[in-house]
């Protein structure tokens, strides 16, 4: 078999949840919504399939799906997309992230990646034949070291990953920082690839600023999201990356020979939440503030350590004082005694980091109720 899968363990986060459906545990380890996407959504879905549109898209996106995407993005990220040009759609920020790195490395390539990161980033760079370079965000505050970022870059980078909102952190990167990471990456010429899946989930007074609309920055920029989290739709596997063109050429081969394209039905309909209103948006982040809120009040209760999350909707908590031996023990302990279920920190960390336990929020007020009734019990 190919070498490079000794190099990376499956999915630790959907590992859990397959552990969390054995033992019945209420899921809090990956990050998915119990709830359903909005009504009007499922209404387009239903017309979609009554009719007959159940072959191939185009392969980059059908058409009416990019120029609703580059409408709405071109809005929020104050960039004019060309829907025509500068558009991929792939299945799920997954497949995008991935024709990133596959677009920009080559066999070889060093990539930096700011540790915690969602674990996909290091077999992404593994699977393209790079190597990832780690940058610490250090807890609690989840800030960076200009200078530990310098010596990445200088040390032949060819791309950056940049998450923000932050998956599993919840930093949301203040502007004067990313104006730090541009300098940097325009010193040392090296393109950023971000997964922003989390654009639209951000806590007051924190605001998201999308890398792509700095000063100078959209032509090393590779913008990858999704709607999955945007629309309650993690299901539908519908992603996308924004580029200049010449890198949207070379991603759209990537993409072609991966997975031809994305369901077709599911983009049509999707094209429905793409033309929602602002008022959907900010619906949408009063709505994950206070289930964020809900959930932190009820670990003060407990009396559980944790960052504040500035955004996304997960949160990374302290389990140092239950004394085991690792955080995956803890986890396997926590599912089968306690019936919840947490990702272990150590899969976001390059360091070996056993002290904290990522619990996600995208849940139903009842659920998150339930589970910290549960989570009471923790000796
Ligand atoms: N982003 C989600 C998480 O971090 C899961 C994504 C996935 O499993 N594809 O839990």
């Amino acid at each position: 078999l190919n070498k490079k899968i000794n190099n990376f363990s499956d999915s630790v986060i959907r590992r859990m949840t397959r552990i969390a459906n054995k033992y019945d545990a209420i899921n809090l380890s990956q990050g998915f919504p119990d709830f359903d996407p909005p009504v009007e959504l499922k209404e387009s879905l239903r017309e979609v399939a009554a009719g007959s549109m159940h072959q191939y898209a185009v392969t980059w996106g059908a058409p009416n799906f990019r120029k609703a995407l580059a409408e709405k993005q071109s809005k929020f990220m104050d960039l004019e997309i060309d829907p025509e040009k500068e558009v991929v759609v792939t299945c799920g920020s997954t497949e995008a992230m991935m024709v990133a790195m596959m677009t920009v490395c080559s066999p070889g390539d060093k990539v930096v990646v700011f540790s915690p990161f969602y674990e996909n980033y290091a077999a992404d760079a593994i699977l393209s034949g790079a190597e990832p370079i780690y940058v610490n965000l250090r807890p609690p505050e989840f800030n960076f070291d200009s200078k530990e970022l310098e010596q990445a870059l200088k040390a032949g980078a060819k791309a950056l990953i940049l998450c923000n909102p932050s998956n599993p952190s919840g930093k949301v990167f203040s502007r004067k920082e990313l104006e730090i990471i541009s300098e940097l990456v325009e010193k040392y010429d090296a393109f950023v690839i971000t997964d922003e899946v989390y654009e639209h989930i951000v806590y007051p007074p924190h605001q998201h600023t999308y890398f792509a609309s700095l000063p100078g920055m959209f032509k090393r920029t590779i913008s990858c999201s999704s709607l999955s989290k945007t629309y309650s739709i993690t299901g539908w596997r519908l992603g996308y990356l924004i580029a200049p063109e010449e890198i949207i050429d070379g991603a759209r081969q990537i993409h072609d020979f991966l997975t031809v394209g994305a369901a077709a039905p599911l983009q049509e309909a999707a094209v429905t939440a793409l033309n929602f209103d602002d008022k959907y948006y900010q619906e949408l982040e009063q709505r994950y503030k206070e289930k964020r809120d809900f959930f932190l009040k009820g670990l003060d209760e407990i009396g559980l350590k944790y960052t504040e999350p500035q955004g996304a909707y997960y949160i990374l908590v302290d389990i140092s004082e239950f004394n085991f031996d690792s955080d995956l023990e803890f986890c396997e302990w926590m599912i089968k005694e306690i019936g919840v279920a947490a990702v272990p920190g150590s899969s976001f960390f390059k360091e070996d980091v056993q002290h904290l336990i990522r619990f996600h929020f995208a849940k139903t007020e009842a659920t998150l109720e339930k589970a910290l009734s549960r989570l009471e019990k923790l000796p």
